[in-house]
């Protein structure tokens, strides 16, 4: 089996205030834990922050799935995951392994993957004989046997920062490595809503629909710029004001993504709306060249 029943809830009480859980939950987790049926989710780290890990931790929503307790309760059964499981070294990649061994589940990767020295620059773990096995090959065998391939933020779409400037890692992302195609949330970090909504349609049976890119075009198909309530204002010149930041760098114009609408933080703002221009964190592109911003001469 993947994470044993007791080690499962204890990081659920280990964490019950993060995730909003109480007793009563984590009753009801024993009870799902216990439904051969339900579906489970493996979730790789390559080269990564863990920043899409502690986004996905910022979900809450006022319908179902509410929050990351009531998908880890109700929806999926996460079987690996190096965040948020309890067990560690050995016990923890036995449960992936575990996972592994019956196919048809669901891989969630972050992180980018290093290629450079026969991707000996990344490891996530070692077997019962301390042999380690790279990223590298990690992500290519568990891609194989998968139902579907979700990546999560930038790093695993595109390459992200791990693969900018000079690369030194060879960093790529997971599409590119295993040949697969993956359904891409890219986002550095990815909006926890856009994973959930992935991750639901998948739980569901639904087909995701995509743009050249691999990212679904529900939710990344109109620009930032498109839906900006900055648009037709007078251009900015410095940070802090109400207008156009398109002078500043913004790249609004180039980026698909529904942040306008979404926004970030449970709703409460999103990056034009605090003053900062979009650095078009959903293209593949991303970072591209540095900097973000650009201030005018003089
Ligand atoms: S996409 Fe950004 S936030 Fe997510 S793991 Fe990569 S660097 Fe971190
Ligand atoms: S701030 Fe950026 S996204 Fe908004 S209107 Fe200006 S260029 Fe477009
Ligand atoms: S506004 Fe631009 S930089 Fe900000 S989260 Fe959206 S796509 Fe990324």
């Amino acid at each position: 089996m993947p994470i044993s029943r007791r080690d499962f809830l204890k990081y659920c009480s280990a964490a019950a205030a993060a995730l909003g859980l109480g007793g009563t939950d984590l009753l009801r987790l024993e009870q799902v834990l216990a439904d051969p049926t339900a579906p489970t989710v493996l979730w790789l780290h390559g080269s990564s922050c863990s920043g899409c890990s502690v986004s996905f931790l910022n979900y809450i929503a006022g319908s179902d799935p509410t929050d990351p307790g009531d998908i880890l309760l109700n929806h999926v059964n996460l079987a690996y995951h190096p965040v948020l499981m309890a067990p560690a070294g050995l016990p923890a990649y036995q449960a992936a392994e575990a996972a592994y061994s019956l196919g048809n589940y669901v891989l969630v990767v972050e992180g980018a993957v290093a290629t450079q020295f026969s991707g000996r620059c990344c490891w996530p773990w070692a077997d019962g004989t301390g042999t380690e096995e790279t990223f590298l090959s990690a992500v290519t065998r568990y891609a194989a046997k998968a139902a579907q391939v979700v990546c999560a933020g930038s790093c695993s779409a595109f390459g992200g920062i791990p693969a900018a400037g000079s690369n030194p890692t060879l960093a790529r992302s997971v599409r590119a490595v295993t040949g697969k195609p993956t359904i891409n949330i890219p986002g550095c970090p990815c909006h926890p809503n856009w994973l959930v909504w992935a991750l639901v349609q998948i739980l569901l049976g639904k087909g995701i629909s995509t743009d050249s890119s691999g990212r679904p075009t529900a939710l990344f198909s109109s620009k930032v710029h498109s839906n900006c309530p900055r648009r037709g204002k007078p251009k900015d010149t410095v940070l802090g004001g109400s207008g156009c930041l398109r002078d500043l760098g913004c790249r609004g114009p180039d980026t698909q993504a529904n942040c306008p609408a979404q926004k970030w933080n449970n709703a409460q703002s999103w990056c034009i709306e605090a003053s900062a221009p979009c650095y078009g964190c959903t293209e593949p592109g991303f970072p591209g060249s540095s900097p973000f911003y650009k201030f005018p001469a003089g």
